[in-house]
């Protein structure tokens, strides 16, 4: 058992529900059974795997099934007990989970001495015709046999392919999808729509520079500055954000990657205590991205931000099941991004974020952020910070 600071324990055993069992859910996890190695801990999660989502863009090139793991492997591995259930984390219920200390799902009642949340975010979507794809079809079905699978390779000369979202997600699937073609030797134009005048405009200037230098090596066409209304037929439906000229292109297919809803969000302290009008809830706590903390420390919807909150309000539960009850604040400081641009490179930042590395050396940090991550999953916290 790790010593933890400030945590004079009362209880030898919590009974703990993890609700999502995501990124920050498992950090949380990991975090718990390191300070109290016989808690008991329940995770509701509606999937049969934890994903690990950070690499969904690379089953253009492994089995998606490379990216699943089981929860009934995280049992038996770290001893905790799986419910397939979502959980609604809406204000009524919190209130009544509060006082209760309990909850049912799938019929099944679950005591708790503390609940956390981390459900993440949901995708944002559009309606759509069968050939187009979002990250819900990523998580059921590997980028390779979904492209496979739309492109009718009967149909002779070349086809145009639409990627509708320059942020991180898109562009990361954008190279894969690249490299598949090539690798494939598909006949096809690939082109990326982007509502804003450059690619992975979130990040200082230089991330779009050389990302959309390494786009037109690859011969990607980029339409920037431009909405997508939608795919008809064979056709989408593009609007030009300045001059509001609609036009339509010819499109096979089109991947959407449109971000995140943030209509989800818990607001908590800076301890990671859910607070409903302003009071906190002193028995749930909540991590990740369906969380906003009231603190300095990055509310970014990223797995970095996830698992520092996921450790941090395992921490500060321990601490305030025990006698002194002094919590840490959330001060963690985003120390990095980077994206991957294809199989042989990437672009990011690293300490400063004008600081920007590409090439092989960016794509070495993401392989030693991940390699981090598989780690904490086999239950070793490398994380000091
Ligand atoms: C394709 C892709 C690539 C990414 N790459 C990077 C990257 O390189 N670096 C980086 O820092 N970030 C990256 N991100 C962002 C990162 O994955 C997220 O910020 C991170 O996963 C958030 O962790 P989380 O635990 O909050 O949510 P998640 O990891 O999404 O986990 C949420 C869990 O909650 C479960 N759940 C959902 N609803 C409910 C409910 N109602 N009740 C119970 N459980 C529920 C879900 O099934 C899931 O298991 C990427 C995201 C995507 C989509």
């Amino acid at each position: 058992m790790s010593f933890l600071p400030f945590y004079v324990p009362r209880h030898k055993q919590l009974k703990i529900v993890i609700a999502g069992g995501g990124y920050a859910g498992i950090a949380a996890l990991v975090t718990f059974l390191r300070h109290m190695p016989n808690a008991d801990i329940t995770i509701v999660d509606p999937r049969s795997h934890h994903l690990k989502i950070t690499h969904l863009h690379e089953t253009f090139r492994y089995p998606l099934e490379d990216f699943l793991v089981p929860f009934s492997v995280l049992e038996d591995r770290f001893g905790c007990h799986h419910v397939c259930a979502p959980l609604i984390p809406e204000e009524c219920n919190l209130r009544q989970w509060q006082n209760d200390k309990f909850l049912t799902v799938n019929n099944e009642m679950l005591e708790f001495d503390y609940l956390l949340i981390t459900s993440g975010s949901a995708v944002a979507q559009m309606d759509k015709a069968d050939n187009i794809v979002d990250l819900h079809d990523f998580m059921a079905a590997p980028g390779s046999s979904l492209l496979d699978g739309l492109l009718d390779t009967s149909v002779k000369g070349e086809r145009s392919i639409s990627v509708v979202g320059g942020g991180a997600t898109g562009i990361q699937f954008l190279f894969e999808i690249a490299y598949f073609l090539r690798r494939q030797k598909i006949e096809s134009k690939l082109r990326l729509i982007h509502d804003a005048d450059r690619v992975l405009n979130q990040f200082t200037t230089g991330f779009s520079t050389y990302t959309q230098a390494r786009m037109a090596d690859l011969d990607i066409d980029f339409y920037p500055d431009t909405h997508y209304y939608g795919q008809r037929a064979d056709t989408i439906l593009l609007e030009e954000n300045e001059t509001g000229r609609k036009f339509n292109l010819p499109s096979a297919m089109s991947f959407l990657f449109l971000g995140k809803k943030p209509e989800t969000f818990l607001f908590a302290n800076a301890f990671g205590q859910v607070m409903i009008e302003q009071n906190p809830l002193q028995n749930i706590f909540t991590a990740g991205d369906c969380s906003s903390y009231h603190s300095f420390g990055s509310n970014t919807m990223t797995a970095q931000s996830a698992v520092r909150k996921g450790k941090l309000a395992a921490r500060n539960i321990l601490r305030h099941s025990g006698s002194l009850k002094l919590l840490e604040p959330y001060l963690h400081r985003d120390l990095g991004y980077v994206v991957s641009l294809g199989p042989t490179e990437a672009v990011g930042w690293l300490a400063l974020e004008g600081n920007v590395v590409g090439g092989v050396p960016a794509l070495l940090i993401k392989e030693v952020v991940e390699a981090q991550y598989d780690l904490l999953l086999a239950g070793i916290d490398t994380y000091l910070i």
